[in-house]
């Protein structure tokens, strides 16, 4: 069995064909999903979503750091938290710029912002599910000035060796994505990636594997990214099935 440990079931990319979407992935082996919201509307609807599969799909509340700005308090994200969640994001730093959003600029709120949701995850003892782009070294500094490190994975990794050091010394774990089956950065690093740090996951509708790029990304194509790291790290894709799912039910207690 697999997990999937980052996919967004609730975005409308997937309001037509939903039930036919999930039974496929259970289909190629992928039985349970962690669904991250990303905004307030987004956590709201991956929890909805995660009452109406119990046992099957979870959910998180977060706010991405593409809100920032938005003023969101302690306040407004501990209310949306419901018996379903499960962990807190996702949330973290995004410095690259897009469609008009000055990443860069905003970064003092989006540090606020994680902060925040960062001191939640330790309050309510939650794992926390960290997007990090391009701003490593100010995600550890966010996470070394806090009163205890929480439990998380820095979801869809591609960084070099020294950030894969700073994240299992911190002992987070390491989520990878379509793009394992083909980023020759990712091909590189991959053999350092200690298999009990890995977790998989989609980040549907985003970053189809090879072969699929340019459509829609599906939780069933789990395991063509277990295949691709079985093969870079020279492994039976069996063990990278069985060890994945055994750190998403550790991380996650699912
Ligand atoms: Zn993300
Ligand atoms: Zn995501």
């Amino acid at each position: 069995m697999y997990i999937d440990t980052h996919c967004h079931l609730n975005f409308s990319n997937f309001d037509e064909d939903r039930a036919m979407v999930i039974g496929n992935a259970k289909k190629a082996g992928v039985k349970k999903f962690i669904n991250p919201g990303d905004d307030i509307k987004t956590s709201l609807s991956a929890a909805e979503l995660a009452l109406q599969n119990p046992g099957v799909i979870y959910a998180s509340v977060g706010i991405h750091p593409y809100n920032a700005g938005n003023k969101l308090e302690r306040k407004d994200i501990v209310k949306i938290m419901t018996n379903e969640t499960i962990a807190i994001g996702e949330c973290g730093l995004d410095y690259h710029s897009y469609k008009g959003f000055d990443a860069v600029g905003k970064k003092n709120e989006q540090i606020g912002l994680f902060d925040t949701q960062l001191h939640i995850a330790l309050e309510f003892n939650l794992p926390v599910i960290i997007h990090s782009r391009d701003a490593f070294a100010d995600i550890f500094n966010v996470l070394d000035q806090l009163p205890a490190l929480p439990r998380g994975v820095f979801h869809c990794f591609s960084g070099g060796l020294e950030d894969i050091r700073n994240i299992t010394d911190r002992g987070f774990y390491i989520g990878l994505d379509g793009n394992a089956t083909y980023s020759k950065q990712l091909a590189m690093v991959m053999p350092s990636i200690p298999l009990d740090r890995l977790l998989l996951e989609t980040d549907s509708p985003y970053l189809p594997p090879e072969g699929h790029r340019g459509e829609r990304e599906e939780p069933k194509y789990i395991p063509l990214i277990a295949q691709a790291i079985a093969k870079l790290q020279n492994k039976d894709v069996k063990d990278i099935e069985e060890a994945t799912t055994y750190n998403a039910q550790t991380l996650f207690t699912i």
